[in-house]
């Protein structure tokens, strides 16, 4: 059995099918990228998957637990958010938190720790992104790298089933990419399961087991790296693919 089992997601927004039927499986510890044109609907899809939007219609599997994802309960949508982790395109971090705060307050609310094993959780995780030194920062005294660090470091600290970023580094300076995609190389290394959307074409070749293309709602395209991106068979991936590279 797949770790997840994505059967015909689709959402419409205002009447408009924007998510068309999805049909998606990922393995345990597979690492999905997908790519897309901008309005295609890939933020829509991961929302989906972890109920930050409503679909109406389909139905997720995770880790054999199944969610009737239209009509969510808040003990399903919790349980849901216990098997995966966002990380947002602009951090998303607590502005009125601090840096270890913005982790032990997940750790609080979506696993239930107590305050202590939080802060003790919280202060390794922060040695993990590298940001020890600043557990007591502000996320606007911190850069946009430095955020996403914490950003990544709340998710990984919710030990998710699976991660889901979406655009994690498209927000950052160029000089700041690197940091952002060697942290998830580390989780990649790691088999922790994850779904990308970036348009970071190298790592997506380096680190992607299978990659994904998404148009107007809809899967077109599937399959290793060095297929989709060497060798893409539709003319819409062809031509994403030109604009990007
Ligand atoms: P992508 O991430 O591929 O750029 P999105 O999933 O963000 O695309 O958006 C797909 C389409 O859905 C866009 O046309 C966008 O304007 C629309 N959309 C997304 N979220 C909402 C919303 N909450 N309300 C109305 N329209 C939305
Ligand atoms: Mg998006």
């Amino acid at each position: 059995m797949a770790l997840l089992e994505v059967s015909h997601l689709q959402k419409s927004f205002a009447d408009k099918a924007i998510l068309a039927g999805i049909d998606l499986q990922v393995e345990q510890g597979e690492i999905v990228v997908i790519l897309g044109p901008s309005g295609s609907g890939k933020s829509t899809f991961l929302r989906c998957l972890n109920l930050l939007e409503t679909p109406d219609a389909g139905v997720i599997t995770l880790d054999n637990a199944v969610f009737n994802a239209t009509k969510p309960t808040k003990p399903a949508t919790l349980a849901l958010r216990r098997k995966t982790a966002f990380v947002f395109q602009n951090y998303a971090l607590f502005r009125n938190k601090t840096a270890l705060e913005n982790i032990t307050e997940a750790l609080v609310v979506v696993k239930g720790l107590s305050k202590e094993v939080a802060q003790e959780k919280g202060l390794a995780i922060l040695k993990q992104v590298g940001m020890e030194d600043f557990q007591n920062a502000w996320p606007s005294s911190l850069s946009g790298g430095q955020q996403q660090r914490i950003g990544i470091g709340r998710a990984m600290a919710l030990e998710p089933e699976l991660l889901l970023f979406d655009e994690p580094t498209s927000a950052l300076d160029p000089e700041r990419v690197g940091e952002i995609l060697h942290l998830m190389k580390r989780l990649a290394a790691e088999n922790q399961s994850m779904i990308i959307v970036t348009h970071e074409i190298p790592f997506a070749r380096e680190v992607a087991d299978r990659v994904i293309f998404i148009d107007e709602g809809r899967i077109i395209e599937s399959g290793p790296p060095s297929r989709v991106l060497d060798n893409p068979k539709d003319p819409r991936t062809r031509q994403f693919l030109n604009q990007v590279l």
